[in-house]
C-alpha cells in the first residue's frame, strides 16, 4: 500500500457532537436510521478520538479526481481513496470530446496521443465512408496518464491521496459513527475513516452507488484491445478514427489510434457476451489486425442510471459511473465523470458544512437538481438516439455520412460547440427530425421511444463487485468474456479503404 501525504493537509480534530438534537436525515432516497441507543454511546467513544475529514472521495478516476479538486480548491480538507496503485489501467477508448476538455482544471495540459480530424463510418464492415474536418474533432488520450495527471492536480490543490485503499462500505449510523454529522468510511483492512461528507466515484461497480441505491436502466459490455502496430499501419490511422455500427442492436465498434498503438473495441448490450466477443474477433480480423498481439485485452461494463435514480443518500453523493452517469448512445463517460465530479465536489463541501440533516439534505438535493438539469437532459436525448440507433442503424449511417448538416452536428457535438440536448431544444429541424423518427418507431412497434431498447436492456443494480469482463462474460455466455489475440491470423494489411466525401467544416 502506498500513500502520499501533503504537508499540513491532515484532517481536523473534531469534538463529538452526538448529543446535538437533529432531525433524522430523510434524504432523496430513504431515511437514514438513527440506530439503537447503545450504538450512540459507542459512537461517542469513537468520535472523541476521531479525526474527521471534510470530504472523503472514494475512487480516483476522472470523477473522483475532479470532486477532490473541487473540494480542495474550496479550501476543505479532502482525502482521496483509491484501491489501485497509480497510474492504473482502465478499459476505455480515451476519446476526449469538447465538454471533457472544457471541464478540466485550469492549467491542465491534455496528454494527447492523437488529434482526430477524420472519421470513417461503416455499417458492420460495409459502406465505409470517411468524413474530414479541418478543425480538430476530438482528442485521444491514454487513461493511465490522463487519470494520474488529474489526481496530481487534485493533490496540488491540497487533496491527500491514499492508494491501495479499498473501501468496503460507508456507514451513516452505528457504532463507527460518532454523530449524525459524520459518515464512517470502512476500508477492506478494517480501518475506519471519518468524514463530514463522502463522494462515491468508485466506477461502474460502485459500492457507494449500492449504498445510495443507484438504479440502472441500461447495462452494456465493452471489450477492448490495445494493439501495437508497425509504423506503416500507424501512419494509415494517424488523425483518423473508425466507427463501425455493429451487428447487434445498439452495438458499435471503434479504432482509436494512439501513435504506435491502436485501441480497438466494441460495445453491446450486456447479456450477449458470446456475440459481443465474436463481433470483436470479426472486427479485428476484418481490419487486418489479427496478426498483432495485443498488449492488453480487457472488458468492462458500462451502466446508465434510470431517470429517477437517486444521486445521494444522507451525506453521501455519487458521481460519474458510480451514479450511472453516462451518455446512453455513445457510452461516452469521461465528460460525464468530469462534470458530475466537479459538481459533487462543490456540493459535498456544502453538505460537509451542513449543521443538521435537513440542511445536508437540502444541499444534496441541490446537487441532484444540478445534475438532472444538465446531464439528465443530455441523457434523455441520448436514450432517444440509442432507441433510434437500435432500430435503424442503416438510417443513422446514411444520415451521418450522406447529409452535411448531420455530419456538421456530429462535428459540433464532439468539438463541444453544441450538445445533442441543446440542438434538439433550439434547432427546430433537429427536433422535428427526431420527433418524426420517434413516431415512425412508435408506429412500427407500438412501443414508445423512451421504453424501446432500454426496456430490453434493463438489468438489476450491482451490489458491489463484478466490474470486469470475467464477471460479465460469466453472466452472459457462461464463459469469460476476455478476448485473446488470435496468434495464427494473417498479417495485418490495410484498414478498410473508404470513399472520401468533401471536407465538411
Ligand atoms: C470499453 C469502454 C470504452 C470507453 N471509451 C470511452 C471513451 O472513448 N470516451 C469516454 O468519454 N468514455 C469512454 N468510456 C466510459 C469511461 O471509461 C467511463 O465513463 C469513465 O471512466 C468514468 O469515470 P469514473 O471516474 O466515474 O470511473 P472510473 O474511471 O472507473 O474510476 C473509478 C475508480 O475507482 C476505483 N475504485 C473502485 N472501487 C473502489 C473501492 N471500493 N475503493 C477505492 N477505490 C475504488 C477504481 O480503481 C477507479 O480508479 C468507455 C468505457 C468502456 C467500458
Amino acid at each position: 500500500m502506498s500513500s502520499e501525504h501533503a504537508e499540513n493537509a491532515g484532517p481536523e480534530n473534531t469534538a463529538p457532537e452526538g448529543a446535538a438534537p437533529e432531525g433524522i436525515g430523510v434524504d432523496e432516497v430513504s431515511a437514514v436510521d438513527e440506530g439503537p441507543e447503545t450504538d450512540k454511546a459507542a459512537a461517542a467513544e469513537v468520535g472523541s478520538a476521531a479525526d474527521v475529514w471534510d470530504v472523503v472521495v472514494v475512487g480516483a478516476g476522472p470523477a473522483g479526481a475532479s470532486a477532490a479538486y473541487a473540494a480542495a480548491v474550496a479550501g476543505r480538507r479532502v482525502l482521496l481513496l483509491e484501491k489501485s496503485e497509480l497510474p492504473r489501467y482502465k478499459t476505455c477508448g480515451g476519446g476526449i470530446i469538447g465538454p471533457s476538455r472544457d471541464s478540466l482544471p485550469p492549467g491542465f495540459e491534455l496528454p494527447l496521443q492523437d488529434r482526430v480530424h477524420a472519421v470513417t463510418f461503416s455499417l458492420d464492415g460495409r459502406f465505409a465512408r470517411t468524413r474530414r474536418s479541418r478543425k480538430m474533432l476530438f482528442g485521444l488520450i491514454n487513461r493511465p496518464e490522463f487519470d494520474a495527471q488529474l489526481v496530481e492536480h487534485a493533490q496540488k490543490a491540497g487533496a491527500e491521496l491514499r492508494t491501495g485503499a479499498t473501501v468496503s462500505r460507508v456507514e451513516q449510523h452505528g457504532p463507527a459513527v460518532p454523530d449524525r454529522r459524520t459518515v464512517a468510511v470502512v476500508l477492506a483492512d478494517g480501518e475506519t475513516v471519518l468524514a463530514r461528507s463522502v463522494v462515491g466515484a468508485d466506477g461502474s461497480a460502485s459500492r457507494i452507488g449500492a449504498h445510495v441505491g443507484v438504479k440502472l436502466g441500461q447495462v452494456d459490455l465493452g471489450l477492448e484491445a490495445e494493439i501495437p502496430v508497425p509504423p506503416s499501419v500507424a501512419e494509415d490511422w494517424k488523425g483518423r478514427v473508425l466507427i463501425d455500427w455493429g451487428p447487434m442492436p445498439g452495438s458499435y465498434g471503434w479504432v482509436f489510434p494512439k501513435g504506435d498503438t491502436l485501441t480497438v473495441g466494441v460495445i453491446s448490450a450486456r447479456g450477449e457476451g458470446a456475440a459481443t466477443k465474436r463481433y470483436m474477433e470479426d472486427f479485428v480480423a476484418r481490419l487486418g489486425l489479427s496478426g498483432f498481439e495485443p498488449t492488453i485485452s480487457s472488458g468492462h461494463l458500462t451502466r446508465c442510471r434510470t431517470d429517477d435514480s437517486p444521486l445521494s443518500r444522507g451525506r453521501v453523493l455519487v458521481c460519474g459511473d458510480a451514479a450511472g452517469l453516462l451518455e446512453p448512445w455513445t457510452r461516452e463517460g469521461i465528460s460525464y465523470a468530469l462534470r458530475s465530479g466537479r459538481l459533487a465536489g462543490e456540493w459535498a463541501v456544502r453538505v460537509a458544512e451542513a449543521g443538521d440533516a435537513v440542511d445536508a439534505r437540502r444541499q444534496a438535493l441541490n446537487y441532484a437538481f444540478a445534475i438532472k438539469a444538465g446531464l439528465g437532459v443530455e441523457m434523455a436525448v441520448g436514450r432517444r438516439m440509442l432507441a433510434l440507433f437500435e432500430r435503424r442503424p442503416g438510417l443513422l449511417h446514411a444520415t451521418i455520412t450522406g447529409l452535411r448538416p448531420a455530419w456538421n452536428a456530429f462535428a459540433d457535438i464532439t468539438r463541444g460547440s453544441a450538445t445533442l440536448g441543446g440542438m434538439v431544444r433550439s434547432n427546430g429541424m433537429a427536433r422535428r427530425a427526431l420527433e418524426l423518427l420517434d413516431r415512425r418507431m412508435d408506429t412500427s412497434s407500438g412501443v414508445g421511444p423512451a421504453g424501446r431498447g432500454i426496456g430490453q436492456r434493463e438489468r438489476s443494480a450491482p451490489e458491489g463487485g463484478g466490474e470486469d469482463a470475467a464477471e460479465a462474460g460469466g453472466g452472459d455466455a457462461g464463459g469469460s468474456a476476455e478476448v485473446s489475440a488470435v496468434a495464427e491470423a494473417p498479417k495485418a494489411s490495410e484498414a478498410p479503404k473508404a470513399p472520401e466525401v468533401p471536407e465538411a467544416s
